[in-house]
């Protein structure tokens, strides 16, 4: 029977985290096909403005549960706190991104409700009594689709980047309420001992909203200067397929796909890469892609917004010419 959907929002050093806003979005794409209505839930200390924030999204409302206890972020009082909404309220289905901080207390939480954590959902649709999940397997070869027969409360995390963040509706500013949660007897057993910084420079393609990506058409390091020029011309990343990364000619943190990074951008333009799973994974949810390749069979083009069959030494060129003329118009 429908009823309410929570998503449950993240955040870090004062900031809403982007995935907050795409397990919103996913919680609204639940709630169409099931029924009922997303609430967020915000946990912490201090975290009223995040509230504020969040109000802006097409909600029931946000929910926030401010305790000394769930500042720092740490799974027992995470998990006690999240445990005693969900077993007052009983919303059908509790949704979150698949994050570090998730993965940590997502199953905690599941087991104490004696119900699994359908984790790491690429999407979803209709099925008969309720809803399927799209979860991939066989290291992304297949996505299995998953029902859950069990009784709600259902719980499902979200691949980064399955669903973009400003897909999420936004709607007129709805009401906060202040949620008391008791957590005297919650005993934290574990501390913080250090935070430690992502090595500085690290790029986070997940925010970028053009992407050129490179793979192994490019041929040789030097050439890369070619898609170098382009993404100029574009204001654009560089992202790239796994064996342009593995060779060292760009950096790890630029690789897309099942062991890189996840991306949603407005557009990406595919030069020289074939299109392997491992590689779609992370960029397939663009808006926008657009392929260059000479062979016409490359499965990148079953992906693609616009296909260009031809050599990429003569095509990215020509593009980067073309947009540098436009822009000294
Ligand atoms: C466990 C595992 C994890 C993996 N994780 C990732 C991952 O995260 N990301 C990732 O990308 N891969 C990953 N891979 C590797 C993946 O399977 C592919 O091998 C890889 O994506 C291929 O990269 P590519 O498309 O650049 O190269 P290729 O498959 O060699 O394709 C090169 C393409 O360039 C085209 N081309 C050649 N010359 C030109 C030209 N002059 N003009 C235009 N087109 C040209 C060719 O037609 C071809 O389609 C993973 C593999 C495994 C097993």
């Amino acid at each position: 029977m429908p009823g309410k959907v929570y998503a449950i929002a993240e955040h870090w050093e004062g900031r809403l985290k982007n995935i907050s806003w795409e397990a919103v979005a996913f919680g609204q794409q639940i709630a169409d096909v099931w029924g009922g209505q997303v609430t967020a839930l915000l946990l912490g200390s201090g975290i009223q403005p995040l509230a504020e924030e969040l109000r802006q999204g097409d909600l029931a409302g946000v929910l926030v549960a401010e305790h000394q206890k769930l500042k720092p972020y740490n799974p027992d009082a995470y998990v006690a706190a999240l445990r005693q909404i969900v077993q007052e309220d009983r919303p059908g289905y509790v949704v979150m991104a698949h994050s570090y901080r998730t993965i940590d207390f997502g199953p905690k939480l599941a087991a104490a409700f004696r119900k699994p954590l359908l984790a790491n959902c690429v999407g979803l649709g209709p099925a008969e009594g309720g809803l399927r999940f799209l979860r991939p397997v066989f290291h992304n070869k297949l996505n299995a689709a998953v029902h859950l027969a069990s009784d709600p409360p259902h719980f499902v995390s979200l691949q980064a980047g399955a669903v973009a963040a400003d897909k999420a509706r936004r709607g007129c500013p709805v009401p906060v309420v202040n949620r008391q949660v008791s957590l005297e007897q919650v005993e934290i057993r574990r501390k913080q001992v250090e935070i430690v910084e992502a090595v500085k420079g690290r790029v986070d393609l997940g925010k970028a909203r053009i992407i050129v990506g490179v793979g192994r058409g490019i041929k040789n390091q030097e050439s890369l200067k070619l898609v170098e020029d382009l993404a100029l011309a574009l204001g654009a990343e560089i992202g790239a397929s796994r064996p342009i990364v593995d060779n060292e000619w760009l950096s790890r943190d630029r690789q897309i796909g099942s062991s890189g990074q996840t991306v949603t951008p407005r557009l990406y333009i595919a030069c020289g890469i074939s299109g392997a799973i491992q590689h779609l994974v992370g960029m397939q949810n663009s808006e926008c892609i657009v392929a260059i390749n000479k062979d016409p069979n490359a499965p990148i083009f079953s992906v693609a917004t616009y296909g260009i069959v031809g050599d990429l030494f003569e095509v990215v060129p020509a593009l980067a010419k073309k947009l540098r003329e436009e822009q000294s118009e």
